[in-house]
């Protein structure tokens, strides 16, 4: 079967670098599904999780925050401000970040704290989800 190389990169480093067989992101216009070959492309990430199918018919989720996704016919790239694979969230401190997103959406200030706290509620429900399987 033919794969493709992934790297996921953050700022902190790399998080991901395997060969898949499929890609799946979730761009600002919605879902793309990248196998070896696609022809070149740089898109907008939004929250989400991607999900890489492995030849063993697997699938390794990672957790970003946004970013872009580069697409070259033999290798994938995701730059993302973060990433995190399921074993390394920690589910109570994204349950705090929850709550105080939540709190911060309630007494809203201005429109930049309101955008700010909309922002960490998504980062943090999606490494909740994550975490739990929900993808
Ligand atoms: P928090 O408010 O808990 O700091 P955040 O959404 O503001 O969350 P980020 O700015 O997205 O955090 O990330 C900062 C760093 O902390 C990154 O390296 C990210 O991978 C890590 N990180 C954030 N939340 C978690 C979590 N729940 N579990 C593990 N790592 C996390």
């Amino acid at each position: 079967m033919k794969t493709t190389v992934v790297n996921i990169v953050t700022p902190d480093g790399p998080v991901y670098d395997s060969e898949v067989s499929m890609v799946i992101v979730k761009t600002v216009t919605g879902e793309m599904g990248i196998l070896p070959g696609h022809i070149p492309t740089v898109a907008p990430l939004t929250v989400s999780a991607v999900r890489l199918k492995k030849d063993n018919n697997k699938t390794d989720i990672v957790a970003v925050s946004g970013g872009f996704v580069e697409i070259r016919s033999d290798k994938v790239t995701i730059l993302t401000p973060s990433a995190e694979r399921a074993d390394s969230i920690d589910l109570a401190r994204a349950k705090e970040a929850v709550k105080r997103a939540e709190q911060r959406l309630q007494n809203k200030q201005d429109d930049i704290d309101f955008k700010r706290a909309e922002l960490s509620l998504k980062r943090a429900m999606n490494r909740i989800n994550v975490k739990e399987g929900n993808i």
